[in-house]
């Protein structure tokens, strides 16, 4: 027996799958409008008042203040797919509304919850088979290949003007940390990679750079800034004197104190300066602050000093140098520095940082502004991403819509195998899939109905890769045209979509501990969490 408050109300049953199935695609559909090359941006407005604006589904559905716990599976769909794939998000959030969408319509027919999820779970593994068969072989090293994948994974990004010199660094910049295994597989190891942004100047004059860039000055201009073979010490401790305790105030009551005062913290300063020197450190890059005279006392030993570098730097720098932060300078040594060259751009005011051992580089991406930044550096990820992800996975396939109007068609045929319900739950999941070549579609502005139709018939006809060009509206065959994505993206996408849809579909009773109508206030998640309806979307509204 179940007692509930007063105020507590419980949805059952189909009632149940309804409300969780609405919410769940109102966030989905919220970011179809985003997919393929022709989609539109969003712009986001927190309630602090920052604007993003980008194309990219996990950013779109983090910043969405969604505070209903169903359309939250959605979003963790996008996570998923961000993490495991790093680009697919739209894709696999669309998929996932999509078969919602399907389910509903089965349930219409008292289809049982149970005997969709069975379906879409066959068709999904089916599905994944059926990647694995259809998916072109490439070699690590098809520069070509490797670069039409970027080229596609960043299209309808802001990227996309300078595509063509932003794939070749991202190309190059995972081959430069792409290593052969014995077995003759390849390993990408991204970690090697930074990613530097500057505003000001255009994005056609981004570079790949050998080793870490360092956006900072020297500390004084007396400093050398050219080492062909520094020792350098990572410091994340002040060169400051050291305060005393917040309670014990200094009195000063002569000139003879103050000078005994000040020549206290000049000796622990000299003191500071002397351990670096010690070392045997030529550079000092130091997380945090560097006193002003132990500025120039550092000056003065011809010791090259950056303050508040930033973490990540300070993480690179430590790969690529083979160095160890040092948190406390008393415990310094020579066993700690790291080992390499180090150059300076002062018109760019930047450092070049390569190291001796250790092959790192630097994809230094520049803007006019931060918002053309911030959103180049997010479809760069999503490009370095894919592109390793192919290097080592090896498996590409034609993209444009035409895997999955590839799958459906396979899926029907799978299906009249099948009996039962469950051979209408995998019919529909394969009516779900053609969600991207509708979607690609009306997005540009071509009829999504008359575009699947000439599709499925390219298919019919063995037409692997026919596909849409969205710019022409015309069916061609897109990995010939260089609209290729990586297989194990499009596998995931299946993976995650067909989970949260099934989560959502297993659900029949929702027990609230407040009024399911009423608009939260945003609290935290749990059963409450669903008084909040599409509360938090609403406010996004307008922006959409
Ligand atoms: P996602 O977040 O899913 O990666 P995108 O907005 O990046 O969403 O769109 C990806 C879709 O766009 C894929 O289906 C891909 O095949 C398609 N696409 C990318 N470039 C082209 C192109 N030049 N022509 C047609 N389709 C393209
Ligand atoms: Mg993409």
């Amino acid at each position: 027996m179940i007692i509930m408050g007063e105020d507590a109300q419980r949805v059952k049953d189909k009632d149940a799958q309804e409300y969780n199935i609405s919410a769940a695609r109102a966030v989905a559909e919220s970011v179809r409008s985003t997919l393929g090359p022709k989609g539109m941006d969003k712009m986001l407005v927190d309630s602090m008042g920052t604007v993003t604006i980008t194309n990219d589904g996990v950013t779109i559905l983090q910043e969405m203040d969604i505070d209903n716990p169903t359309a939250e599976m959605i979003v963790e769909v996008a996570e998923t797919q961000e993490d495991e794939a790093g680009d697919g998000t739209t894709t696999a959030v669309a998929i996932a509304g999509e078969l919602l969408k399907e389910a509903q319509d089965l349930l219409e027919q008292d289809i049982h919850p149970t005997a969709i999820i069975k379906g879409f779970n066959m068709a999904a593994e089916k599905a994944r088979e059926e990647v694995d068969d259809i998916a072109e072989r490439v070699d690590a090293s098809d520069e070509e290949l490797l670069r039409k994948v970027a080229e596609t994974s960043m299209t309808g990004k802001s990227s996309e003007l300078d595509k063509e010199l932003l794939a070749q660094l991202v190309v190059d910049a995972v081959q430069a940390v792409t290593v052969e295994a014995d077995d003759g597989s390849h390993i990408v190891d991204l970690e090697f990679v930074e990613i530097e942004t500057q505003t000001g100047r255009s994005a056609s004059e981004s570079e790949l750079l050998n080793g870490a860039v360092i956006d900072k000055d020297p500390v004084n201009d007396d400093m050398p800034v050219e080492f062909d073979a520094a020792d350098v010490l990572l410091l994340n401790d002040p060169i400051e004197v050291e305060e005393t305790d917040a309670d014990t105030s200094v009195s000063i009551d002569s000139p003879d104190q103050l000078q005994q005062f000040l020549d206290s913290e000049e000796r622990q300063l000299r003191e500071k300066v002397d351990q670096i020197v010690a070392t045997g450190a030529d550079v000092v890059f130091c997380q945090k602050a560097i006193d002003d005279l132990a500025q120039y006392l550092l000056a003065k030993e011809g010791i090259l000093a950056v303050r508040r570098t930033k973490k990540s730097d300070m993480g690179f720098l430590q790969e690529i140098l083979g160095a160890e932060i040092v948190s406390d300078l008393d415990s310094a040594t020579d066993a700690h520095l790291g080992h390499g060259s180090i150059s300076r751009d002062a018109d760019a005011g930047l450092f070049y940082v390569e190291g001796d051992d250790a092959h790192g580089v630097t994809l230094l991406l520049r803007g006019s502004t931060e918002h053309v930044v911030d959103e180049l550096e997010r479809g760069i990820k999503d490009a370095l991403d894919v592109v390793s992800a192919t290097a080592s996975d090896g498996r590409v396939l034609a993209g444009g819509g035409a895997i999955e109007v590839e799958l459906a068609g396979r899926l029907r045929d799978y299906a009249d195998d099948i009996s039962g319900r469950e051979q209408l739950a995998v019919g529909a999941f394969a009516d779900a899939l053609e969600i991207v070549p509708r979607v690609l579609a009306s997005n540009a502005g071509l009829d999504s109905i008359d575009t699947l139709v000439s599709l499925r018939a390219a298919h019919e006809d063995g037409d692997v890769h026919a596909g849409l060009n969205v710019f022409s509206g015309d069916v061609v065959d897109t990995y010939e045209a260089g609209v290729v994505e990586p297989a194990h993206s499009k596998e995931q996408a299946l993976s995650s979509a067909t989970e949260a849809a099934n989560l959502v579909l297993k659900i029949d009773d929702i027990i609230a501990a407040g009024d399911l109508s009423t608009s939260g206030d945003g609290d935290e998640g749990g059963p409450g969490g669903a008084g909040g309806g599409m509360g938090g979307m609403g406010g996004m509204g307008g922006a959409m």
